[in-house]
C-alpha cells in the first residue's frame, strides 16, 4: 500500500508503518503546504494527517485512491467527517492515550497562571527580584478554589482527578449529565453552564471544536466571570473568542488566562504577547516523547487495519459507510 505520513514521527511509528508499505514521511517539523499534500496524495491509498491538513472536498478529489484516512490527535475538526464518510472513507482518531499529557499541561497552566510562574522567570531573569517582601510577588491559591469543568469527557475527567489533590471544589458542565454515582464518586457537581461560569475560581475547556461549542466563552461569558477568576483553554482556539477574551484581559474584568491553543494557529490576537496576565503555549498539550510515540502507534494501528479493510479501532464514521 501507498501511504502518506504529513508530519515527522517517532522513528518506532514509521518502521511500524513501513512494513511491507511504501511510506511517503514527509521528514520536516512543520506542516506541509497545501500544494505539496494536494500534489502528494494523488497515488496513496492511506494518509495518516497532522491537525493541520484540513480534509476537505479538494483534498479528496485529489486523492481518488484512498481508503483510509487516520488523524494524529483525538480532535477531528479539521476533517470533513460527512465528506470522507460520503466516499466511503473510514477516518480515525486517537482517542486516550493523550489524556494525561493533556491533562497535565492544563494543570500545570492552572498553577502556573495563579502563581505567576512565567511572569516570575522572566522579572528574576531581568533582575527584578532584589529582595523578599511579604506582599511581592502575589498569586492566589489553587488549594481549594473552586474549578470549572466545561465538556466531562476522558480530558475533563482526568482534570478532576488530579483537583481532587488539590481539594478544589469540581463543577461541571456537559451536554448530558453523567450519572448521580459517578458524580459523588468524581466528587464533582453538575451545574448549567452561567451558574459555572459565575462560581469558578478557573474555568478549564475540554469540549470538541463544533458548531455548538464555538465561542462557547464569548464577551457575554466573560462579562459573567468573576474578577478573580482564571480562563484555561487546552480545547480547541474557536472555543474561546479570543479578541473578546483580550479586551477581559486588558481591562484586567478577570484575573489571567491560559492559552495552549489560539483561533487562528499559529498566529495570537495582537496585543495578547504584550501582557503578563496571559500565559500563552504553542498547542503543546500532547507533546511529550511518551505520548507523541503512542499517538503514532494508534493512529498506524487504526491507519492499517482501514487499509486491510477492517474496522478500525477508534472509527470515526463506521456505522455510516456504505458498505
Ligand atoms: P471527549 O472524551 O469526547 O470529551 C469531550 C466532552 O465534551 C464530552 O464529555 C462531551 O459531552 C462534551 N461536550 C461536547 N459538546 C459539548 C457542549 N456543546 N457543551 C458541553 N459539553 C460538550 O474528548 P477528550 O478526549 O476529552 O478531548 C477533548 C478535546 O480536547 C478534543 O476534542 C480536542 O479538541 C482537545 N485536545 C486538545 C489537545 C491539545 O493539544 N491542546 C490535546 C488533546 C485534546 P457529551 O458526552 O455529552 O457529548
Amino acid at each position: 500500500m501507498n501511504i502518506l505520513v504529513s508530519g515527522r514521527l517517532p522513528e518506532k511509528v514509521m518502521l511500524r508503518l513501513s512494513k511491507g508499505n511504501a511510506v511517503q514521511d514527509h521528514g520536516e517539523d512543520r506542516p506541509m503546504t497545501r500544494r505539496e499534500l494536494l500534489d502528494s496524495v494523488g497515488d496513496k491509498d492511506g494518509f495518516l494527517c497532522m491537525i493541520t491538513d484540513k480534509i476537505d472536498e479538494e483534498l479528496l478529489n485529489s486523492g481518488p485512491r484512498l481508503k483510509m484516512i487516520a488523524n494524529l490527535a483525538v480532535g477531528f475538526d479539521n476533517i470533513d467527517i460527512e465528506a470522507v464518510t460520503a466516499r466511503g472513507i473510514p477516518v480515525s482518531n486517537t482517542p486516550g492515550v493523550l489524556t494525561n499529557a493533556t491533562a497535565d499541561l492544563t494543570f500545570a497552566l492552572i498553577l502556573a497562571t495563579a502563581r505567576r510562574l512565567v511572569e516570575g522567570d522572566k522579572r528574576t531573569r531581568a533582575g527584578d527580584f532584589r529582595f523578599w517582601a511579604p506582599l511581592l510577588f502575589l498569586g492566589r491559591d489553587v488549594s481549594e478554589k473552586t474549578l470549572g469543568i466545561i465538556g466531562l469527557g476522558r480530558i475533563g475527567r482526568a482534570v478532576v482527578r488530579r483537583a481532587r489533590g488539590f481539594d478544589m471544589n469540581i463543577l461541571y458542565h456537559n451536554r448530558r449529565r453523567i450519572k448521580s454515582h459517578e458524580e459523588n464518586e468524581l466528587g464533582i457537581k453538575y451545574v448549567d453552564l452561567k451558574t459555572l461560569i459565575e462560581q469558578s475560581d478557573f474555568i478549564s475547556l475540554h469540549v470538541p471544536l463544533t458548531d455548538e461549542t464555538h465561542h462557547i466563552i464569548g464577551n457575554k461569558e466573560l462579562e459573567m466571570m468573576k474578577p478573580e477568576a482564571y480562563l484555561i483553554n487546552t480545547s480547541r482556539g474557536p472555543v474561546v473568542d479570543e479578541k473578546a477574551l483580550f479586551r477581559a484581559l486588558r481591562k484586567e474584568t478577570i484575573a489571567g488566562a491560559g492559552l495552549d491553543v489560539y483561533e487562528n494557529e499559529p498566529s495570537v490576537t495582537a496585543g495578547l504577547k504584550e501582557m503578563d496576565n496571559v500565559i500563552l503555549l504553542p498547542h503543546v498539550g500532547s507533546a511529550t516523547i511518551e505520548t507523541r510515540t503512542k499517538m503514532g502507534l494508534k493512529a498506524s494501528e487504526n491507519l492499517l487495519a482501514g487499509l486491510r479493510g477492517e474496522r478500525p479501532p477508534d472509527c470515526l464514521n463506521w456505522e455510516n459507510l456504505n458498505r
